[in-house]
């Protein structure tokens, strides 16, 4: 392979992890490549519990750190993003029987609130019988000996955390990202820094270039990547795979009788496992997950019927006046976990910790695999990577001087600058009424974009027409479509409607904005009609395809 000058670090995978590295490093100055076969975020990344959470159900498998650790980024979420990550309430119903019995789960929940010590939020409190059914009248009360209220946070878009980790990176001038480029080969070059070869999917071409240190953030497709690697290493198809993923799916319902006005956390009463029942957006409930050992392609998972069935009976059970039914379901999503491999272990058992693997023991050095980690902890997963790329191969800047610390840890992501409070910002700018707006649709923009709603707006001003609704009673306008395009690299429709505007998870899957979204894209990119019908058949193609299709 050619060798161009080499990048410092070349990052394969846009989800949260490997956006997080590009972030992280190219704030430090490094040069940088991200190359991302599909779009940033859209894979483990935006099928997730939508949670930022310290897992309190890791207090009983003893992961002390992890939990502490993860309450610890919690906190810098909520601070440094928040217009995308907002307090949310949770309550445990607490039974007679159940498998965490009520000791268990107060023990937990102090540990929970030491560990979180100096956060914002307040300390969990209990709720006697009485008193926890008079605030939950629905919550099944049979056995019911009282509750637990806590709080931790809640993602609506993770998809747009990827985004906004990507913008932060290309805005230093010194990150290069490419989506929908897939690395189709990985190899030691003569000089002994890693190469790879990509290919873009959009228009077919290729390209080649070479790292001090490469960064497999592949999150399920890790071991997919490493089989893509030259035969000098000694991963092989056939060893050991380093990913053991459990696949997890949620079903998406409307507001439903009996709907709690919080969070749900509860023992599922087939097996015990645990499960949420989640508000989520305005209309919305997210139920999930299943937890289930996966060993197939994870570019095609969906729910069976058998897990439907499952969230479906379990909600039913903690919640009788719901009365769930397959049809209920406005559609389903599933992600793999990548999860260390630990085939004898129980899917829920598997640590959630993650960890950094070198190569070089492998017979390939300067390839790091990452393997597991949460979307909660990715900051902090992405300063111990770059920070091992850089002292495990003693890398330096051009003129020898070593490479700073990393600078995430409070420095808001590029929607949060400068923002604060986000109620309080919303009630600033909505109040000031200097544009021509209802003052929800401002707010609608602030809650996605934060501060950067502004630039939605000035588009407005330079284009009247891009001031409506993609469609008639959509919140979205025709404005973000262009700046989707424009300033978020958003390249195709399910760019745009799944992972900037976010209205493709809407309860019906983006397809009736999706026509508008289109000729936006076509006026914006120069599409003909041919290639703006082309792109509208596409996503129509791919609802149907992916689980999001589940509703007949
Ligand atoms: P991904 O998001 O999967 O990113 C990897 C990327 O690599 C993909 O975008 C893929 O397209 C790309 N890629 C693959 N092969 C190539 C190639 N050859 N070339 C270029 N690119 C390539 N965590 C929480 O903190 N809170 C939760 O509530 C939570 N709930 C979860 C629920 C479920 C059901 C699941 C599955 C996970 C949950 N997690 C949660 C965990 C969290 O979502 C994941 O750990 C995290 O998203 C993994 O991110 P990642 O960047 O490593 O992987």
């Amino acid at each position: 392979m050619p060798q161009g000058d080499p990048y410092d670090l070349i990052v394969i995978g846009g989800g949260i992890n490997g956006t997080g590295v590009a972030r992280d490093a190219a704030l430090r100055g490094m040069r940088v490549l991200l190359l991302e076969k599909n779009d940033f975020g859209a894979g483990t990344s935006a099928h997730s519990s939508r949670l930022i959470h310290g897992g309190l159900r890791y207090l009983a498998h003893l992961e002390f750190d992890l939990v502490y650790e993860s309450l610890r980024e919690r906190e810098r979420l909520l601070r440094n993003a928040p217009h995308l990550v907002q307090p949310l309430e949770m309550v445990i119903p607490l039974y007679q029987g159940a498998k965490n019995p009520p000791f268990l789960v107060m023990i937990g929940l102090r540990l929970y609130d030491a560990f979180a010590w100096g956060k914002r939020m307040p300390d969990h409190r209990l709720l006697g019988r009485k008193a926890f059914l008079e605030r939950y009248p629905s919550v099944n009360a049979a056995r019911l000996l009282g509750g637990a209220v806590y709080f931790d946070a809640q993602a609506n878009f993770p998809e747009r955390l990827c985004v906004e980790n990507a913008l932060s990176a290309l805005e230093t001038g010194h990150a290069e990202l490419r989506n929908h480029t897939e690395v189709t080969a990985i190899r030691l070059a003569e000089n002994g820094l890693p190469c790879v070869a990509f290919r873009d999917r959009l228009t077919g071409r290729e390209g080649v270039a070479t790292a001090q240190v490469l960064i497999n953030a592949a999150g399920p497709w890790v071991d997919d990547l490493l089989r893509r690697t030259d035969r000098r290493m000694a991963v092989a198809p056939n060893e050991q795979p380093l990913i053991g993923g459990t696949k997890g799916s949620h079903i998406v319902v409307r507001r439903f009788p009996g709907a709690p006005a919080t969070a749900l956390y509860a023992e599922a009463q087939s097996d015990g496992r645990p499960f949420f029942i989640i508000p989520w957006r305005q209309d919305y409930y997210l139920i999930g997950t299943t937890d289930l050992h996966f060993d197939g392609n994870p570019d095609h998972v969906s729910a069976t019927m058998d897990e439907v069935a499952y969230l479906l009976a379990e909600t039913n059970a903690i919640l009788p006046d719901a009365r769930l039914t397959p049809d209920d379901v406005l559609y389903t999503y599933s992600g793999i976990r990548p999860l260390p491999h630990a085939p004898r272990q129980k899917a829920g058992k598997i640590t959630r910790k993650h960890l950094v693997r070198d190569h070089a023991s492998d017979g390939f050095p300067r390839l790091l695999s990452l393997i597991g980690g949460k979307l909660t902890t990715y900051r902090r997963l992405a300063e111990q990577t770059v920070d091992a790329a850089i002292c495990r191969y003693r890398l330096t800047r051009p003129d020898g001087r070593p490479w700073g610390r990393s600078v995430t840890g409070n420095l808001p992501l590029p929607g949060a600058a400068g923002m604060g409070e986000l109620e309080r910002y919303v009630n600033e700018q909505t109040a000031m009424q200097a544009v021509d707006l209802p003052a929800e649709a401002v707010a609608h923009l602030i809650r996605l974009y934060g501060v950067r709603y502004r630039a939605v707006l000035a588009l407005c001003k330079e284009e009247a027409s891009l001031k409506a609704p993609l469609t008639e009673g959509c919140a979205d306008l025709r404005a973000q479509v262009r700046y989707a395009v424009r300033t978020e690299m958003a390249r195709t429709v399910a760019d745009v409607l799944l992972r900037r505007l976010c209205c493709g998870l809407n309860g019906d899957a983006g397809l009736g904005a999706v026509e508008a979204v289109a000729q936006v894209m076509a006026d914006e990119l120069g599409w003909s009609e041919e290639k703006r019908q082309e792109e509208v058949a596409a996503y129509r193609q791919l609802i149907g395809r992916t689980a999001l299709a589940f509703k007949k």
